[in-house]
């Protein structure tokens, strides 16, 4: 397989820890590949994949505008780019986008994920927990999740994979090159949910 160029959207959030988790999916895996943070609109043309990090949904939409990102994201997207969205990267991913507090949000989101998400489900920063989650990767897994300010899924369209439940909420889905949490892995050692994303972008760039 040829080299995999993997980018982090770096407008705001945890950027760093999501670029050390690329590094050591790839070492362990043993592919060849690169990751960088993702700035600029012509970064984007040689990509392979994306992680778009959490942090706040409404800034990470706004600055990506701003800064000519979010329409060449979007396309690529759409046309097949594998995408991992974790927590505001899912919420900027969804189709349908609701707050917790204030219903209906007017905040800009890309359209691409079947889902209805609500915003800040889980409560505000002092509510943030970890929890145990179990996931379908290739097989049933168990993981650690974190929680902060999470959105929980609503409802999910016929063609999403639903990959995790915690209760009653939907919390990690899969919709052909798009995958999304509602928790962050990156800020746990645990890597399985990066490596079972390389797989996507292996299988897509094998084709
Ligand atoms: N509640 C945040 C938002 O709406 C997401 C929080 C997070 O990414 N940890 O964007």
């Amino acid at each position: 397989m040829s080299n995999l160029n993997i980018g982090v959207l770096s407008i705001q959030g945890d950027v760093h820890e999501n670029i050390l988790a690329v590094k050591k999916s790839l070492q362990k895996l043993g592919y060849s590949g690169t990751v960088c943070s993702i700035n600029h609109e012509y970064q984007l043309s040689n990509l392979d994949g994306l992680i778009i990090p959490g942090g706040e949904s409404t800034t990470i939409a706004k600055l990506s505008m701003k800064r000519y990102l979010f329409k060449t994201l979007y396309d690529k997207i759409n046309n097949g780019m594998p995408v991992f969205g974790i927590c505001a990267g899912l919420i900027l991913l969804s189709k349908h986008v609701n707050d917790k507090n204030i219903g209906k949000t007017n905040q800009i989101h890309m359209d691409l994920l079947d889902v209805e998400v609500e915003r800040n489900y889980f409560g505000r920063q002092q509510y943030s927990f970890e929890s145990d989650v179990e996931i379908i990767l290739h097989n049933p897994t168990k993981i650690k999740g974190i929680f902060i300010r999470a959105p929980s899924i609503k409802k999910a369209g016929k063609n999403v994979q639903i990959l995790s439940k915690l209760n009653d909420s939907i919390i990690a889905v899969r919709q052909n090159n798009i995958l999304a949490t509602s928790f962050h892995p990156e800020l746990t050692h645990d890597i399985k949910l990066y490596e079972y994303f390389l797989s996507m972008l292996k299988k897509i760039n094998s084709k």
